[in-house]
């Protein structure tokens, strides 16, 4: 999608991903399948190249800094570092005064015995690398958190690390995209909900249905998490609303995020042209909602289905409804296959279409 958006744009575009099915290949002008490590990888995708960014904020950092001695890599490596470690990013939040769960890092099984406690239930996360709610466990009790040390040793791996963070209580899941610019300015775009099954996103609503005032300080706290990380490109802020109203950020991602897929269909500028945008150093477009929204992600075999004949023409037939397909080869159980954006005269309407898609999938599960 981002290739997508820098080809209408005029550009060309180099795509590295060690994963040769990685849809992307298809959308560039040179494809690199290399490992990130290797060298000859390095030169062959600085060959030509003016400007680099990532989709995916694990990419390591060593690369991004060997790419960023010769290139400008947007978002900058410094935010990447930051952002790669939850409990680094925690910290970082913390610091400038933005709320976040209560947490604690675990870096040896002996950080256990002596951790400030944070109270249960509390939720142990890889401290890099997790995604989709993959590398997480709920702790409930003290015994819990016991049998976790006997756990810690028996995954050595060099430098991984956990953090402990308090579950949240929360009755709604908030996020906020910003693209900032080259000059610094910030584009915000609307506050959406997201409603998730099994830690995946199944949802997202736009704008999301909450009070003005929860709004504009959603909008405002993300802005300033952004504007710390003080780095050209496109970010979403994630957001937990509990029943008081009060807002804590689970987590930013420094790249176009599945909660912005819907501004490909419902924005004056999509989220991926603005992550162009802001590579190449031109002034950042309107974040304007054109109409309201919600994006519902086909996960594993419902994209599958979803290309029967039958089953095309019908969703295709539905008023306000715009597919999207990524073409990835297998489609494995909670794999986000593609998406379809629902589009709408009012919020109502969107919410009976998406009420109406998400039954037909179900029952297409079911049957
Ligand atoms: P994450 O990968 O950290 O964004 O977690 C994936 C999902 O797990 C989130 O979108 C939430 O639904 C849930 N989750 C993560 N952290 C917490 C928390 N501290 N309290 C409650 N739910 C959480």
């Amino acid at each position: 999608m981002f290739a997508n958006a820098a080809r209408r744009l005029g550009y060309r575009v180099a795509v590295w991903d060690p994963d040769a099915e990685a849809p992307a290949h298809r959308m560039a002008d040179r494809s690199i399948t290399l490992p990130f490590s290797d060298e000859d990888g390095v030169a062959q995708f600085l060959d030509g190249l003016a400007a680099a960014t990532y989709e995916w904020e694990n990419v390591p950092a060593m690369l991004c800094e060997r790419l960023g001695a010769v290139v400008p890599v947007r978002p900058g490596c410094r935010v990447l570092r930051t952002i790669q470690h939850r409990g680094e990013q925690k910290r970082f939040l913390s610091a400038r005064g933005l709320p976040v769960a209560a947490f604690a890092e675990i870096r040896s099984a002996g950080d256990v015995d002596h951790m400030p406690s944070i109270g249960y239930p509390c939720i142990l996360k890889t401290a890099t690398a997790g995604y989709d709610g993959k590398g997480q466990w709920r702790v409930e009790t003290t015994s819990d958190l016991a049998s976790i040390k006997h756990m810690l040793p028996v995954r050595p791996t060099k430098g991984l690390s956990w953090i402990l963070e308090s579950v949240v209580p929360f009755v709604q899941e908030l996020s906020v995209l910003i693209a900032l610019g080259c000059d610094g300015r910030a584009r915000v775009y609307p506050v959406v909900e997201n409603v998730h099954e099994r830690g995946i996103l199944r949802v997202t609503t736009v704008p999301a249905p909450i009070a003005p005032e929860i709004s504009e300080r959603a909008q405002r706290m993300s802005a300033a998490a952004v504007s710390a990380l003080d780095s050209p490109g496109v970010y979403c802020v994630e957001l937990f609303q509990s029943a008081d109203g009060s807002l804590l950020i689970n987590e930013i991602a420094p790249r176009p995020h599945n909660s912005g897929h819907y501004t490909l269909d419902a924005c004056t500028v999509s989220q991926f042209e603005q992550q162009v945008r802001a590579l190449c150093g031109l002034p950042l477009g309107e974040a304007r909602l054109t109409t309201p929204a919600a994006m519902i992600n086909l996960l594993g075999e419902e994209a599958v289905r979803m290309t029967r004949a039958d089953r095309l023409s019908a969703l295709l037939a539905e008023p306000g409804t715009h597919l999207h397909l990524y073409r990835k080869k297998e489609a494995r159980a909670g794999r986000k296959m593609g998406h379809v954006t629902v589009t709408g005269e009012t919020a109502d309407t969107v919410r009976t279409r998406v009420t109406r898609l998400l039954a037909s999938l179900h029952e297409e599960a079911a049957s």
